[in-house]
């Protein structure tokens, strides 16, 4: 396959997790499956996950009487109501297949011993029997906003053992994969996908890959918040933005950004979540575990956007650590101790000690709360096939497929990953065997050739003007600073109109190396205006949003509205339009009526409308919005009230 024009059955943006569990799929099913990828598959950001995978295995003490349902409830509740309940139900009944699959790929998962074990438990030493004929399967641990220990993890580099087992799968099937490649836009006449424009990083050169299916698996947008974030650098969003440059497929939820309680401070590297599940607690200034008084519950295990928003205030109210690079709390593991730390939580041990210098056994560890998570992303139904495009399926962090909605709880992204890269891998295969390759030479060409005038533009461009990297430094300023995890409606104005600046400056920026070929600033500067205008997405679905749901606090508008906002946000921005179009649509069928999510304030505007009303619309109105049909009618796989059993 060379040359301008390729083909292939199957083209799949991105080789993480998402990406290559469906790129296995469309090949077990005897399509050719290219997979692209900007870095070789094995450096994907999946590779940096730590702490664990969700998925309801009951194999501890403390996770007895787990189950699909209860891991429904935690998700639908952890997502403050924002979740899709039909996705959540999939997800949680093939989350457990997920995991096994895995092992059988090769993970080398953490196991239960069985007899007395040691844990922490809200900050207390307890111990545990661990049944004896429960010796030797997958252990789990505790992590934030669920009900029972359901985290399968191998030690803390948890998705550094599932990458590289899964991409172990994709060399033995003989998939093709393009390391060092950048899907740089979609060829489409509007109404179906045909793949791709593609620009090999390794020499500059495109050329277009045309395919039955499409899929976009490239990841989150974490790196729009600059140095503000635990993402690695490539997550830069260019999934999403290429999605949003068609015009026609909307991105979900932008406005619903994650942010992580515990990052080092100041480089922003993960400490995963998995040190407070297995006991570690967060300390202020004068050492006191203010966590147990804001939230006696749940304490430091609280869902991620509650314990973030709690240590921000701790350090707007002056408790925090001052340092040369801004406040920060600490993280305490002492307690767990050295052998705890040198095999249940290996890689927390490593970075502390190689990035801050300090011993996590012996030492508090500075934290602080810094973007994580991108929930917002390229719509699409259950099958993760794209609004608005045929042929356009998506998957994993780039997609809102949606189970997480307005937060997701830790442990459930990775599990998310193969669930849906299982599930959307086989309906693309289906896709793929039931369409013909639509060789469409002309759009192919006509988008190769945009792609390449927007090359030549910018090394056109001369003089003095703005420097790429300071706009994309004054992005993060403005997204962390302005649409970050406490939101007021001034300040979002501001950020749109400082956004607005970049933007344009953008126009008017100039390059300092002007090689074509291998260039970092030049491949860059490619990305920075969709990075800019998924910026723009998320700041002015934040200032239209007038409520608090999960991770989107509005601090004018602190309550959560379900009478108003019980619903998605849709974000389109048309060819030639100078700024967005937000649009709304149900969230999906409701089962779990809204609640209390069991941590966090209890205060909210509740809905006024009735369950079977909203119901009833649900279909008509996803559909009004250009959600293509799927394979199942919509609510099939809902088990209906089977949560009420869980709750009592
Ligand atoms: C530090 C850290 C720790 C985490 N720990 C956990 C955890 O313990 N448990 C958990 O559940 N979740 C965790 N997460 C979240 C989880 O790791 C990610 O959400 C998940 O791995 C994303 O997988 P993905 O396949 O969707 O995308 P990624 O793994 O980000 O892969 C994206 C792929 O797309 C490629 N790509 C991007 N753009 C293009 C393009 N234009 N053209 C071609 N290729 C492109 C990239 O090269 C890459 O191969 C963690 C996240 C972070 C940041």
């Amino acid at each position: 396959m060379t040359g301008r024009l390729q083909t292939t059955d199957v083209l799949i943006i991105g080789g993480g997790l998402a990406g290559e569990r469906c790129a296995i799929e469309a090949a077990a099913a005897g399509h050719e499956a290219l997979i692209l990828s900007l870095v070789p598959p094995r450096r994907s950001h999946s590779c940096a996950a730590q702490g664990g995978m969700q998925a309801s295995l009951a194999n501890c003490a403390k996770a007895a009487g787990d189950n699909p349902t209860v891991h429904f409830l935690d998700t639908v509740r952890g997502s403050d109501w924002g979740a899709d309940q039909e996705v959540a139900t999939i997800f949680a009944e093939e989350a457990p297949i997920a995991v096994r699959e895995l092992a059988h790929f090769g993970v080398p998962w953490s196991r239960v011993r069985g007899g007395k074990n040691h844990y922490f438990i809200k900050g207390e030493e307890v111990d545990i029997d661990e049944a004896l004929e429960n010796d030797g399967l997958i252990g789990q641990r505790d992590f934030g906003g669920t009900a029972k220990w359901r985290a399968c993890y191998a030690a803390a580099g948890t998705g550094h053992a599932a990458l590289y087992a899964v991409d172990s799968e994709v060399v033995r099937l003989g998939i093709t994969v393009r390391d060092r490649t950048e899907a740089v836009a979609l060829i489409h006449d509007g109404g179906r996908c045909i793949g791709a424009v593609v620009r090999d990083l390794r020499n500059g050169s495109h050329f277009a890959v045309m395919a039955k299916a499409t899929v976009i698996a490239t990841g989150g947008y974490g790196r729009i918040y600059g140095q503000y974030t635990s993402n690695a650098t490539i997550n830069e969003g260019t999934g999403a933005s290429i999605a949003l440059d068609t015009g026609v497929v909307p991105l979900g939820n932008m406005e619903a950004v994650q942010f992580h309680p515990t990052t080092l401070s100041p480089s922003g590297i993960l400490v995963t979540e998995g040190c407070r599940g297995d006991g570690a607690y967060l300390l202020d200034k004068n050492g006191d575990r203010f966590m147990v008084e804001l939230e006696p519950e749940k304490q430091e295990l609280a869902s991620r956007d509650v314990v973030s928003r709690h240590m921000q205030q701790r350090m707007r109210d002056g408790l925090g650590i001052d340092s040369p690079y801004g406040p920060h709390l600490w993280l305490d593991c002492r307690h767990l101790g050295e052998e705890h730390m040198r095999t249940k939580l290996l890689e927390v041990w490593d970075i502390c000690r190689d990035f801050v210098g300090r011993d996590p056994a012996k030492e508090l560890i500075p934290v602080r709360p810094t973007q994580h998570y991108s929930m917002g992303g390229v719509r699409v139904n259950k099958d993760g096939q794209a609004y608005g495009l045929a042929g356009l399926f998506a998957v994993g962090e780039a997609s809102c497929w949606d189970m997480h909605g307005f937060n997701r709880l830790g442990g459930n992204s990775l599990s998310e990953t193969l669930v849906s890269g299982r599930i959307v891998g086989r309906r693309v295969a289906e896709y793929a065997s039931g369409h013909a390759l639509r060789a469409d030479t002309g759009l192919a060409f006509a988008a190769l050739a945009d792609a390449e005038r927007k090359v030549a533009d910018w090394l056109a461009r001369s003089g003095a003007g703005p420097n790429v990297y300071e706009i994309r430094d004054a992005m993060g300023e403005t997204m962390m600073h302005k649409v970050g995890i406490f939101r007021h409606g001034d300040e979002l104005q501001e950020a749109i109109a400082e956004l607005g600046q970049l933007l344009d400056d953008c126009d008017n920026a100039v390059l300092r190396c002007k090689d074509p070929g291998v260039n970092p600033e030049l491949a860059f500067a490619l990305r920075l205006k969709g990075m800019l205008r998924l910026a723009m997405t998320v700041a002015k679905g934040a200032l239209a949003r007038t409520e608090s749901r999960g991770a989107h606090f509005r601090s004018d508008y602190p309550l959560r509205n379900d009478r108003e906002w019980l619903n998605r946000t849709l974000v389109r921005w048309g060819a030639g339009d100078s700024e967005p179009t937000l649009r709304y649509e149900p969230t999906g069928i409701i089962d779990l009526p809204p609640g209390h999510r069991g941590y966090g304030s209890d205060e909210r505007i509740e809905m006024t409308e009735t369950l079977e009303n909203h119901n009833e619309d649900v279909l008509h109105e996803q559909t009004r919005h250009g959600r293509l049909a799927s394979t199942e009618d919509m609510g099939s796989r809902l088990r209906r009230g089977a949560w009420k059993a869980a709750t009592g």
